[in-house]
């Protein structure tokens, strides 16, 4: 019987090395985020750091082998997340940072040769940069049946019009890859199709970066900012399409379906990092003549956050199981399972870190006020959770179909029927 909770001896020391990478390596440069010329923090920080990852086997573990990934498959990847999704830029020294990692597997899944040459392999080197585009400010983004952005064959070229908001990175990319509707007629989940825009075409303003809760202060051109962007007749090669006229709603569920599970692995780390940050402030600080740990209140706070993540891992870690054993369509309601209550989880766990630290929690003294107010995209962003819980909900009801009269649990019915079939039963007590 194969039921195991253990990781293979093999995949723990690699784990083990990343454990200790991010820790000794990563997380002690955070405090100079921003300080570098992007020159300096590309060249001379982070290629030697990428290097160790790959010499360690351990670059794009999201991607098969062909791709140069390491084709683990998705529950190490997820044992991997929960290590490197301590650190915010850990995912680009592990070659696996959205949205650059979803799009690699949308190419993979959808591109021509061509394609690949020209924006896969050089996005995979980390030569260039990309952006993915569904959410407009005008529609509901939860619902991209309602999508307005339309491209148009003129010829040999596609002609784009439209507004798209909220693309992260879109402001540093050097190709983006646009959701637009490509036969209003069709039927509804055949209507948008995916077209690449490279940087630089005429009619296409990326014209700033939103301020968010995240990142409040506005500025353009930052990795990890989101953009607003408007196409006004932006005309393409007719290649520049991905996949099939019509295939943009299933190649957005292969590159949407991994994400989100991806997504909320990291989440969990991160609350595994407050949680921490939550035990040392407990053991460190006194109140009424006893440390913080020894009030009951504070006890349940650390019992809660650390039933929360159990909880959450073995969620996160059932699903990206049988992602590998049916793929992540099969695994749907699960992905969605662990994505709405990590999400949950990452906001509870800092949010009890932030109250035990009182006014240093509050203040930017700690990272916690940042990871507070970064965390409240989780509900919201990879699909809402609501949306989620339908998903959930529908996977769920297909094994119950309605009753006529009498629920099958009503006792009264219940009990007619056993008078009935253990009446020998009840002679033979009698
Ligand atoms: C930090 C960040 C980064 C992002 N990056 C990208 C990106 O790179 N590319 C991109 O295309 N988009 C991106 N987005 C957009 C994101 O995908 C959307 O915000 C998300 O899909 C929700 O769409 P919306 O904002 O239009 O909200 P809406 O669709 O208007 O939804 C708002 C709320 O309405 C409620 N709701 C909607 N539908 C239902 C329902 N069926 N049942 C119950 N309640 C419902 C929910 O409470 C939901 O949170 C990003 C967003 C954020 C915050």
């Amino acid at each position: 019987m194969a039921w195991d909770f253990q990781t293979d001896p093999e995949f723990q020391k690699k784990l083990d090395w990343a454990k200790e990478f991010v820790a000794n390596e990563l997380i002690p440069l955070e405090p100079l985020l921003g300080e570098f010329s992007d020159e300096v923090w590309q060249k001379e920080i982070l290629a030697p750091l990428k290097q160790k990852v790959k010499d360690q086997d351990l670059w794009a573990c999201h991607l098969e082998k062909e791709l140069g990934g390491q084709g683990y498959g998705q529950l190490p990847l997820a044992l991997m997340n929960l290590v490197t999704g301590r650190c915010p830029f850990a995912q680009e020294v592990f070659g696996n940072m959205a949205p650059d990692s979803g799009n690699a597997e949308l190419l993979a899944e959808g591109g021509t040769e061509a394609q690949k040459e020209k924006w896969l392999w050089p996005n995979l080197r980390g030569d260039i940069r990309s952006s993915f585009a569904i959410t407009e400010p005008w529609v509901a983004g939860t619902d991209p049946t309602q999508i307005q952005t339309t491209a148009v064959l003129d010829g040999d070229e596609w002609v784009i019009n439209g507004r798209k908001w909220m693309i992260t990175n879109a402001s540093r990319s050097d190709f983006i890859i646009f959701m637009c509707v490509t036969d209003a007629d069709a039927p509804v989940h055949q209507r948008c199709s995916m077209i690449v825009v490279e940087k630089g075409t005429p009619g296409m303003d990326v014209f700033r970066d939103i301020p968010t809760m995240h990142h409040p202060v506005e500025s353009f051109g930052e990795l990890g900012g989101h953009a607003e962007i408007t196409l006004d007749n932006v005309r393409v090669p007719r290649d520049n399409l991905i996949g099939e006229v019509g295939g943009g709603f299933i190649l957005s569920q292969v590159r949407l379906g991994p994400g989100r599970i991806h997504h909320a692995t990291r989440w969990l780390a991160e609350a595994e990092r407050a949680f921490d940050m939550l035990c040392e402030r407990a053991q460190s600080r006194f109140s009424f003549g006893k440390p913080y740990s020894k009030h009951q209140m504070i006890q349940e706070y650390i019992a809660d956050s650390r039933i929360d993540i159990e909880t959450a891992k073995l969620l996160t870690l059932n699903a990206a199981w049988k992602m590998d054993q049916v793929g992540h369509h099969g695994a749907r309601a699960e992905i969605a399972m662990a994505k709405v209550y990590n999400a949950k989880v990452l906001y509870n766990v800092v949010d009890r870190a932030l109250q035990v630290h009182g006014s240093l929690g509050y203040s930017c003294d700690m990272p916690l006020e940042l990871m507070y107010r970064s965390a409240r995209m989780a509900p919201l962003v990879d699909g809402a959770n609501e949306v989620h819980k339908v998903t959930i909900a529908k996977s769920e009801l297909k094994r119950y179909t309605a009753v006529e009269g009498w629920p099958s649990e009503h006792v009264p019915t219940r009990k007619e029927a056993a008078l009935k079939r253990f009446e020998h039963l009840l002679e033979a007590n009698s």
